[in-house]
């Protein structure tokens, strides 16, 4: 009855292929050339505004973003338990603490009450997570940063597109990082990118990203040599990976367009069995426009979980859970520390099941992810 339907499906969208033929008769297969420069280009305008550094992960932009504010040991990081293992990593690889506090029910995202509570002499920085591409509630976090003087730094990764009270996701913190990694909505494979937000911080984040030489200035004619000036790695991508982001990144807007309209074809198809409370459908608040990179139900208890996967599995879909909370892991445990209660963290990540979304699922076959949803949530009774 149901054809196999992935959670995911990297898709062809443009002119990738053709980009990556071309990139190679350009000559240059090392990073930062053509191709790097015009995806930064794109981005920019996508940001609207900000210094853009390509990256190949979002995980290189986080450990960019590390270094940049110099966090080092005895430094604390707020972020949410909730989110995925490189927010944290890129704090402890610098030997700085993540410090775990909970999110807010509605939306998942870090619960700025939270983050006041948990703020301490040594705290240098808040790492905000836009879940499911809906951005947090930044305005509050801004405050609680300014009483402080901390930076804010975006884990944008799911946010490309996505705005806060009109403002692009990425233009929010001081520094944020995007990911294209095949599960996001503009992909190349693996690859990312830091935003830069405060001009003080650019020159720097050239520097870190070319192996902390000044290549960059060098290239530029701002330096007469290139040298080893400061710390840093290899965090650009090559050409043949920004070469197919190109073509991606070009149609970012339909790309985010086609997800949302699927977004909206499970959000009203669902309304009748949250109202029966069989489930929970996200919540996006009034002021933040998404990117529909995800959608994801909570179920009433966790063995409904387990059995509703189960039962999707059988019929050939895949829902996966999504994070297992860095809190109650074991290097979350080891490197990082808890402020304030886990409740609603250990609650949610417990209970929440994503639908499969991808650039091509079709209205059909979203439609038939529903009615395999809804047998199997209600044991076949109608
Ligand atoms: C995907 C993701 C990352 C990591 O992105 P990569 O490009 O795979 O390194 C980091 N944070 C969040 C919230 C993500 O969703």
């Amino acid at each position: 009855m149901t054809s196999r339907i992935p959670f995911n499906r990297p898709t062809i969208v443009g002119r990738e292929l053709a980009n990556i033929v071309d990139a190679v008769t350009r000559g240059q297969l090392a990073g930062d050339g053509f191709y790097t420069r015009a995806c930064e280009t794109r981005l920019r305008d996508i940001v609207g505004g900000g210094s853009v550094f390509l990256t190949h992960s979002c995980t290189a932009a986080l450990e960019m973003a590390a270094i940049l504010l110099d966090l080092g040991p005895g430094d604390e990081v707020v972020m949410p338990s909730f989110t995925f293992v490189s927010t944290a990593n890129a704090v402890a690889l610098r030997g700085a603490t993540p410090v775990f506090v909970d999110v807010d029910p509605q939306t998942l995202n870090i619960d700025p009450e939270r983050v006041r509570t948990a703020v301490t002499a040594r705290t240098k920085a808040i790492f905000a997570v836009h879940y499911a591409g809906v951005p947090a509630e930044m305005d509050t976090l801004q405050q609680i940063a300014d009483a402080h003087r901390l930076p804010i730094v975006e884990d944008a990764a799911q946010a490309l597109g996505s705005r806060y009270r009109g403002r692009p996701a990425g233009s929010l913190g001081r520094l944020a990082a995007f990911s294209f990694h095949e599960t996001k909505n503009v992909i190349s494979g693996e690859g990312g990118a830091l935003v830069v937000n405060d001009p003080r911080l650019a020159d720097r984040a050239a520097i870190i990203r070319e192996k902390g030489t000044n290549r960059t200035q060098f290239f530029e004619g701002r330096v007469d040599k290139y040298t080893w000036v400061d710390i840093g790695s290899s965090f650009l991508p090559g050409e043949l990976v920004a070469a197919y982001l190109y073509g991606q990144i070009e149609l970012a807007d339909a790309i985010n367009a086609r997800r949302r309209a699927v977004w909206h074809l499970y959000h009203e198809a669902l309304e009748e069995l949250e109202r029966g409370a069989l489930l929970r459908r996200p919540v996006v608040p009034a002021h933040c426009d998404h990117n529909g990179h995800m959608y994801y139900v909570l179920l009433p208890t966790p063995d409904a979980r387990r059995s509703f996967i189960a039962a999707m599995a059988k019929q050939g879909i895949g829902t996966p859970f999504h994070y297992v909370p860095l809190h109650g892991s074991p290097a979350g445990r080891r490197l990082g520390r808890v402020s304030g209660p886990m409740r609603v963290t250990d609650d949610l990540a417990a209970r929440l099941v994503r639908l499969p979304l991808f650039h091509s699922l079709s209205d059909d076959a979203a439609r038939d992810v529903v009615s395999a949803l809804r047998s199997s949530i209600t044991g076949g009774r109608p």
